[in-house]
């Protein structure tokens, strides 16, 4: 039996590090796009644990896959093969021009690998003495040392001070200034297709093609960071693909299985000679039961075009966000976004709107306290988004 909220409120500040500021729920169950808290109380989930649970919490297949597979082997380590990695990697391999994989447990990890990878792809095969990733403001890649330093936001790394070096950022969208950053130290430029930790921001298609054009012309690395805005949430499956890009490494998690942590790196075949045996390594990466869940995750995806359904909902979803921006004057600043991953910008009543939202039973997420980041399942009904927006509009009109 659950405690009352605030019998649980009190022993987590009691024995658990003050890292994480907490909603005011105690979540004990989930199904599809909806949770339950500790008094029994149904939410619509429009942030699917950060834009993990793509395809709903405790979705029927992808537990029927984990129930087979944690009777037949969890985890040997990779001194060992395992056919599960091979389907996963088949799997990912199918969606892009990628050649290679490397499995790894979260979102900093991946991301650590391609730093790892760019860095020594450059000294081991292009011989050059290039260790430097550039990175765009407003990022996020992460909060390992080497993730902050590529985060380069002084609010994240205040006190874990000295970060790695070998980083640098550049101002959003600016070329000229990405032009000039561009020595023979860099080995890469590292970004997000469409910022989510920033506030939910697409990078503009010219931008991204021209700083694709810059890595090809001074012949360093394009790495995008997938972590957020892969796995079909922006409508395409990679969200680099909506300006038909090719980086030469990204890193993914959040989505990858379902909820369970797992995080995974692609990269050209080219590239991936910077890697030989021993180079890197976990002891997690890729087990036969994450692999299993990532395995059954990514094919329901694909089965189901829900890329495709990621688009189509994204569109209807905000065309009617739009319209209630012109109904409301004032009240709403910017809708933006791709897919279903949208912001709301609203200013400085957000925090309000954002709580009684929660209030009402639905659950997004308060960005930079100014904007509501909504990041639903990909097979959320219609029905749900719809009544999250006329939700919405009663509190604005307030
Ligand atoms: C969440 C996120 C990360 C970090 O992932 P973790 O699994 O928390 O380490 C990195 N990059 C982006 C774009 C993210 O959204």
């Amino acid at each position: 039996m659950s405690q009352p909220f605030d019998a649980i409120k009190k022993k987590e500040e009691a024995l658990l590090c003050r890292t994480y500021g907490r909603y005011p729920l105690a979540i004990v169950r989930g199904k599809g796009a909806h949770l339950w808290d500790v008094d029994g109380k149904e939410y619509v989930d429009l942030l699917a644990g950060i834009a993990v649970t793509g395809l709903g919490h405790c979705n029927d297949e992808v537990c029927e896959a984990l129930e087979k597979q944690c009777r037949k082997l969890w985890h040997v380590s990779n001194l060992f093969y395992q056919e599960e990695q091979l389907h996963l990697a088949e799997l990912l391999l199918s969606t892009a021009h990628f050649g290679k994989v490397f499995f790894c447990n979260s979102g900093a990890e991946a991301n650590e690998a391609c730093i790892k990878l760019a860095r020594r792809y450059m000294s081991v095969v292009k011989k050059r003495n290039a260790a430097e990733i550039i990175t765009l403001e407003g990022c996020f890649h992460g909060r390992t040392l080497g993730t902050l330093a590529a985060t380069g936001r002084e609010n994240l790394s205040r006190g874990f001070t000295p970060l790695p070096e070998g980083f640098s950022q550049v101002p959003f969208e600016d070329l000229g200034a990405l032009e000039n950053a561009i020595t023979p130290a860099t080995a890469a430029v590292m970004l997000e297709v469409v910022q989510g930790e920033g506030g939910i921001k697409p990078l503009a298609a010219d931008y991204l093609a021209g700083v694709q054009k810059l890595c090809r012309e001074k012949d360093i690395l394009f790495i995008c960071d997938e972590v957020q805005a892969g796995i079909c949430r922006t409508g395409k499956f990679w969200a680099f693909q909506l300006h038909d890009l090719k980086p030469d490494i990204i890193s993914m998690a959040k989505s990858l299985a379902n909820g369970l942590p797992m995080g995974a790196m692609l990269a050209t075949d080219e590239v991936a000679r910077g890697f030989e045996t021993g180079s890197h390594a976990t002891t997690f990466g890729g087990n036969a039961l994450a692999s299993a869940v990532a395995a059954k995750t990514i094919e329901i995806l694909l089965r189901d075009k829900l890329a495709e359904r990621a688009a189509k909902l994204g569109t209807d979803f905000k065309e009617k966000l739009i319209a209630m921006q012109k109904r409301l004057p004032g009240k709403i600043q910017e809708v933006r976004g791709v897919g279903l991953m949208i912001g709301i910008e609203i200013g400085e009543s957000c925090p309000a709107v954002w709580k009684e939202l929660i209030d009402q039973g639905f659950i997004c997420s308060l960005s930079h306290n100014t904007t509501l980041r909504l990041l639903p399942p990909l097979n959320i009904d219609e029905a749900d988004l719809n009544a999250f927006a006329a939700t919405l509009e009663g509190i604005l009109k307030k």
